[in-house]
C-alpha cells in the first residue's frame, strides 16, 4: 500500500474520490502534506445507503464469523503499521513511537474486542414460560473520532460496534483524516461491501451524520461543547448516543510520595502527547509538605525532554496538532500573564514554523484561573498546592468535568480511601491512562453520556430484546 498519496474513502467497498478536496498539514511545520476527500451530502446518502444495504446480511452473521473479520483487521492494521505510523507522525505530529503505539493500540483494542460475547439472561424458565433478555445490533452505526488519538479512538467504536453486528460509517476529524483512510482501504479486502464505511470532511459532515435520518445511533468522541450539539441534532430522530468528552482530571499528590520516584510519572502524566489527552492530569494538587521539592523534581526533568518533530529520532513531544488548538492554548498562557500568576517554567511560544508550546508549569495559580477550571488540551500543567487531602478533594470534585483522576501515595489503602470518593468514571492509583478494550470506561457528569469498552461498551451497539414464550 502506497501511504503517501491517493487517499479515497470508502463507501461500498469501493474507493470514492471526495466531491472536492481539502488540504491536510503536518503541525510540526505546517506545510501541506496531502489534499483528503471532501464528503458531499449526497456521498454521504451514498454511503448511509450502503451500510443499511450491508446490515441485513451483516447483522445476520454468526458472531463467530465477525469475530474473525474483527480479527483480520487488527492483522491488517498491525501488517501494515510501519506506513500507517509514518503517515500518523506527518499529519498528527506526535513522535514515532506514540504514532506506533497508537496504531498497534487500534489493532489491540480490534483483537481485545473480539474476545467479548453479547451476554444473554434467562428470566424464567418454568413449566408455564420461557423468557429471555437478550441484545439484537441497532442498524448503522456514525462514529465520529476526534484527533488526539486517531486511530485507537475511532477503533474504540469500530470494534465493538462490528462484533455487535451493526454496520459503521466512520468519520476522522478534518485534521487527521489520512490513516483512518488508509484503514478503510484495507478493511475493503476484509469486510463485505458496506459494513465499513469511511467519509472525510469539513465542518459540515459531522452535522450531516447527526441529522441522518438513515443513521441509527451515534458515537462521538471529541469536546464536550460539541458534545452537546450531538445530543441535540440526533434528538430529533431518537438516535441512540454515546458521547466521550473532555476532560479536566485532577491528580492529588499525598505527602509520603518517593519524591523523586513520582516526579517523572507525574510529568507524563500531564504531558504525554503533549498534554492532548482527554484523561491527561490538568490539575496537580500536591500536599504542601512536599510541594516544594516535587515541584524542582518536576522541572528538572522537565528539561530533560525533548520537543520536535515527530518524525525525528529522538523527539519525545511533539507539536500541538492544529492551529485552532495552538491558539486556544497560547491565549491560556496569555490570560494567566495577563492575570500575573507565577510561571515555573514555559510560557513562550516559538517562533519557528509549527505548532510548538513549550512545557509551561504554573505555580501555585490560584484555583478560579482559567488555566485551572480549563481543560487545557496542550503542553501547560498549574500545580496547585493544598494544605490537606481533604482540600485536594474537594477542589478536584468542584467541577463540572468527571472523566479521570489519580492519587498517588505509598500507602495503596489511604490512597484508595481518597480515590473512592472522586466523582470521576476511572479513577487510578499510582498511575493513570491505563485503558483496555475489557474495561469499561465512562464519563461523569459534563465528561460524557454512555461507556466505552468492555461489555457495558459493547452493548451501547445494541437494542435489548426480550423474547417471552408461553408454554403448553
Ligand atoms: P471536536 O469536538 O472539535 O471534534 C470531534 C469530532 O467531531 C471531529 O471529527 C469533528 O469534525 C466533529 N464535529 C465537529 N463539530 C461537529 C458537530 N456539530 N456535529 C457532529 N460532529 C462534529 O473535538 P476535538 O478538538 O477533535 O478533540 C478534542 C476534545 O476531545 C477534547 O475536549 C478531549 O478531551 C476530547 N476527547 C475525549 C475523549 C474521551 O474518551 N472522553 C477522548 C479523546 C478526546
Amino acid at each position: 500500500m502506497d501511504f503517501d498519496t491517493d487517499y479515497s474513502m470508502t463507501i461500498g467497498g469501493k474507493a470514492v474520490a471526495g466531491a472536492g478536496t481539502f488540504d491536510v498539514l503536518n503541525p510540526a511545520n505546517e506545510q501541506v502534506i496531502a489534499q483528503a476527500p471532501d464528503c458531499s451530502r449526497e456521498q454521504l446518502d451514498e454511503a448511509v445507503a450502503a451500510a443499511r444495504a450491508a446490515f441485513p446480511a451483516w447483522s445476520a452473521t454468526p458472531i463467530a464469523e465477525r469475530r474473525k473479520a474483527v480479527l483480520a483487521l487488527a492483522g491488517a492494521i498491525a501488517a501494515n503499521a510501519e506506513g500507517l505510523k509514518r503517515l500518523l507522525t506527518r499529519e498528527q505530529g506526535k513522535p514515532h513511537a506514540d504514532a506506533m503505539n497508537d496504531v498497534l493500540g487500534g489493532a489491540g483494542w480490534l483483537q481485545g474486542a473480539s474476545t467479548l460475547d453479547l451476554p444473554e439472561t434467562v428470566n424464567e424458565d418454568t413449566d408455564v414460560r420461557r423468557s429471555i433478555t437478550r441484545h439484537v445490533p441497532i442498524g448503522v452505526v456514525g462514529a465520529i473520532a476526534p484527533w488526539n488519538f486517531p486511530v485507537i479512538l475511532a477503533m474504540f467504536k469500530v470494534a465493538p460496534a462490528l462484533m455487535a453486528g451493526n454496520t459503521i460509517v466512520l468519520k476522522p476529524s478534518p485534521f487527521t483524516p489520512l490513516t483512518t483512510l488508509k484503514i478503510g482501504e484495507l478493511a475493503r479486502e476484509i469486510l463485505p461491501p458496506g459494513v465499513l464505511n469511511v467519509v472525510s470532511g469539513g465542518d459540515s459532515l459531522g452535522p450531516w451524520m447527526t441529522s441522518h435520518p438513515g443513521i441509527d445511533k451515534i458515537s462521538f468522541t471529541g469536546s464536550t461543547q460539541t458534545g452537546r450539539k450531538v445530543m441535540a441534532s440526533a434528538a430529533d430522530s431518537l438516535k441512540r448516543i454515546t458521547l466521550e468528552l473532555g476532560g479536566n482530571d485532577a491528580a492529588i499528590v499525598m505527602p509520603d510520595v518517593d519524591v523523586e520516584k513520582v516526579a517523572e510519572q507525574l510529568f507524563w502524566a500531564a504531558f504525554r502527547n503533549t498534554g492532548q489527552i482527554c484523561i491527561a492530569s490538568k490539575r496537580m494538587y500536591v500536599h504542601k509538605d512536599i510541594y516544594e521539592p516535587l515541584k524542582k523534581a518536576i522541572a528538572d526533568y522537565a528539561a530533560t525532554v525533548k520537543m520536535g518533530d515527530g518524525a525525528e529520532q529522538g523527539t519525545q513531544l511533539g507539536p500541538i496538532q492544529n492551529k485552532q488548538q495552538y491558539q486556544r492554548v497560547l491565549e491560556l498562557i496569555a490570560d494567566a500573564k495577563a492575570n500575573g500568576y507565577p510561571f515555573l517554567i514555559g510560557g513562550e511560544a516559538s517562533t519557528a514554523p509549527g505548532y510548538f508550546v513549550p512545557i509551561t508549569i504554573l505555580d501555585n495559580p490560584p484555583e478560579n484561573a482559567r488555566i485551572v477550571q480549563e481543560e487545557q488540551f496542550g503542553p501547560v500543567l498549574p500545580l496547585l498546592k493544598v494544605d490537606s487531602i481533604e482540600e485536594a478533594l474537594e477542589r478536584a470534585n468542584a467541577s463540572e468535568y468527571g472523566l479521570g483522576g489519580s492519587v498517588w501515595s505509598s500507602d495503596i489503602d489511604a490512597a484508595l480511601a481518597v480515590g473512592e470518593r472522586l466523582q470521576t468514571g476511572t479513577v487510578w492509583i499510582n498511575e493513570t491512562q491505563h485503558l483496555s478494550p475489557l474495561v469499561s470506561f465512562a464519563g461523569h457528569k459534563q465528561s460524557g453520556l454512555g461507556v466505552e469498552n468492555g461489555i457495558d461498551g459493547l452493548l451501547e451497539y445494541t437494542n435489548t430484546q426480550t423474547i417471552v414464550v408461553r408454554k403448553g
